[in-house]
C-alpha cells in the first residue's frame, strides 16, 4: 500500500460518490463500479468504501463532542490491517480481545497507550502480553482475573491500569440472542452485586490501579435505553467506590460498543438521544469517556460481491446458487441474520427465491423466500451490511480459500487482502508429520 493512500481525501467534503450508490443502473463502491471490482478482483470479494467508515466516525465522533472521549474500534467486528490504518489515521484507539488482536493492532501503527484490552478468557500469556505492551486500559472481568494479572505485573513491577467490566444486568432486545451480553447470568463481566468487592479488592492490590468502571451490554441495539440504564448502574458503583476511598485512581467510564446499523428497514440507533443521554452523564462523573463501536463503524461500509452459478428449481423453490457461501458470511446461518442482497446491473422482474451457497449444508443460505430481481448465472450480486463479523468469520470450510478485500476510496481501489491461494490451504499442514514420543 502506497504512501498516503488513506489520507489524501482525509479533509474533503464528504463527495456525492461516497458510500454504495447506484449510477446509471449500476451500484457503485464510492466512484467505482462493482462490476469493474468483480473484473479487477474476481468473486467472491469483499468490498469496502473507506468513506462510510469516514462519515461513520465523524457523526459518532461528533455526537460525543461535548465531553472528552476517545472511540476505541473494535477489531474483532473486522480487522482488515487497512481498515485499522485508516482508523487510526482518524484518531481511533482499539479495542481487542486477544493476543492475536494486539498483533494486529501493532501491525497497523497503534501503541499501547491506543489499546482497551477486553474479553472474558484471557490467557497469562495475554495479559503479560497486555503488560508489555503498557496497555492504556485491560478490562477485567473476573476476580479470578484480577489476582492473575497482578501477579503478573508484580512479576515485572509494573502498575497496571484496570477497569472492571461489570455486568450491569440490564434489559437488552438484540436480534439474536447470541449477540446479548448484559443481562444477569450472562458469562460476560462481574456480575453487579460482586463489583463492589472486587473494587476494593482492586484498590489493595499491588501491581493494579483502579482506572476505570466498564461495560458492554450487547451488540445491533437500536434502543438506547439500556445504555442508560447501564450507565446509571456504573456511575452508581463509581459512588460506592468512592465512599469505601478507592476512587480516586478513576479515569476512564467505557461504554462498551453495540450501536447498531440499518441491515433491512429497523431504525438506526439515534444518535442524538444517544449523546443526550451519554454525555451529560459522562461529563457529570468527570471520567474521560471512552467507546468501543465496532458493527457502527464498519457495518455498512462493506458489501460481499458474489456471482450467480446456477438457478434451480426443487420442491416447488427458486434457487439462486451463488459462489460465496457461509464460509464467507457466517452471519445468515449464524444469527438468522437479514442482509439486503442486490443484483449490481439492472435486472428483470423481482421473483421470490432462496439464495444459497455452494457449502455442503443445509445451513449454507444468505436468504429465504426472498424478492430478489431476475438473475442469470454469471450476474453479480451485492450483498450489504458486510463489513463487520463478516471477513474475520470467514472459514475454509470445504478447502474453500478465503476472499480478498478491497478498499475503495473516491476512485481508487487498493487490494487490502489478496485471495488465499490453494498452498495457503495446506501451509501449516504435512502429509508425511514427523512422528516422535512425548
Ligand atoms: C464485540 C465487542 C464490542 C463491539 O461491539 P459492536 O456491537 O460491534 O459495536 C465492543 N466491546 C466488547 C467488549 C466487545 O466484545
Amino acid at each position: 500500500m502506497g504512501e498516503g493512500l488513506l489520507t489524501s481525501h482525509r479533509d474533503a467534503a464528504p463527495r456525492a460518490e461516497a458510500g454504495f450508490v447506484r449510477r446509471d443502473g449500476w451500484l457503485h463502491a464510492d466512484a467505482v463500479a462493482l462490476a469493474d471490482i468483480a473484473g479487477f478482483a474476481g468473486t467472491p470479494a469483499y468490498v469496502y468504501s473507506a468513506s462510510v467508515v469516514r462519515a461513520q466516525y465523524a457523526r459518532l465522533d461528533a455526537a460525543l463532542e461535548g465531553v472528552p472521549h476517545r472511540l476505541h474500534y473494535s477489531v474483532k467486528a473486522n480487522g482488515n490491517l487497512a481498515l485499522l490504518a485508516l482508523l487510526r489515521e482518524l484518531g481511533a484507539g482499539v479495542d481487542i480481545v486477544s493476543a492475536g488482536e494486539l498483533y494486529r493492532a501493532q501491525r497497523a501503527g497503534f501503541g499501547g497507550r491506543d489499546v482497551v484490552f477486553s474479553g472474558v478468557g484471557k490467557t497469562v500469556t495475554e495479559l503479560e502480553q497486555a503488560v508489555a505492551a503498557d496497555v492504556k486500559l485491560v478490562n477485567v472481568e473476573s476476580e479470578a482475573e484480577l489476582r492473575l494479572l497482578a501477579d503478573v505485573a508484580r512479576r515485572v513491577g509494573r502498575v497496571v491500569p484496570v477497569a472492571l467490566r461489570v455486568n450491569p444486568e440490564v434489559e437488552v432486545e438484540t436480534a439474536h440472542h447470541y449477540t446479548r451480553t448484559g443481562a444477569r447470568g450472562d458469562k460476560f463481566g462481574i456480575p453487579y452485586d460482586e463489583a463492589r468487592e472486587v473494587a476494593r479488592l482492586a484498590s489493595s492490590l499491588e501491581g493494579i490501579r483502579l482506572a476505570g468502571l466498564d461495560m458492554h451490554i450487547g451488540s445491533q441495539l437500536t434502543r438506547i435505553e439500556p445504555y442508560a440504564d447501564g450507565l446509571a448502574r456504573l456511575l452508581e458503583l463509581r459512588a460506592n467506590i468512592d465512599a469505601d476511598g478507592g476512587g480516586e485512581g478513576l479515569r476512564y467510564l467505557d461504554i462498551g460498543g453495540g450501536l447498531g446499523v440499518t441491515y433491512d428497514a429497523e431504525s438506526e440507533a439515534d444518535l442524538d438521544a444517544f449523546a443526550r443521554i451519554v454525555v451529560p452523564a459522562a461529563k457529570a462523573s468527570g471520567l474521560e469517556l471512552v467507546m468501543e463501536p465496532g458493527r457502527f463503524l464498519v457495518g455498512n461500509a462493506g458489501v460481499l460481491l458474489t456471482r450467480v452459478l446456477y438457478r434451480k428449481r426443487s420442491g416447488g423453490k427458486d434457487y439462486v446458487i451463488t459462489d460465496a457461501g457461509m464460509t464467507e458470511l457466517l452471519r445468515p446461518s449464524h444469527y438468522n441474520a437479514f442482509h439486503r442482497i442486490e443484483p449490481i446491473g439492472p435486472a428483470g422482474e423481482a421473483g421470490v427465491v432462496d439464495v444459497v451457497g455452494p457449502v455442503c449444508e443445509s445451513g449454507d443460505f444468505f436468504a429465504r423466500d426472498r424478492s430478489l430481481g431476475d438473475v442469470e448465472p454469471g450476474d453479480l450480486l451485492a450483498i450489504s451490511s458486510a463489513g463487520a463479523y463478516g471477513a474475520v468469520m470467514s472459514s475454509q470450510y470445504n478447502a474453500r480459500p478465503r476472499v480478498p478485500e478491497i478498499l475503495v476510496d473516491g476512485e481508487r481501489v487498493a487490494l487490502a487482502r489478496e485471495r488465499e491461494s490453494f498452498e495457503d490451504l495446506v501451509r501449516h499442514e504435512n502429509a508425511t508429520p514427523e512422528w516422535r514420543t512425548l
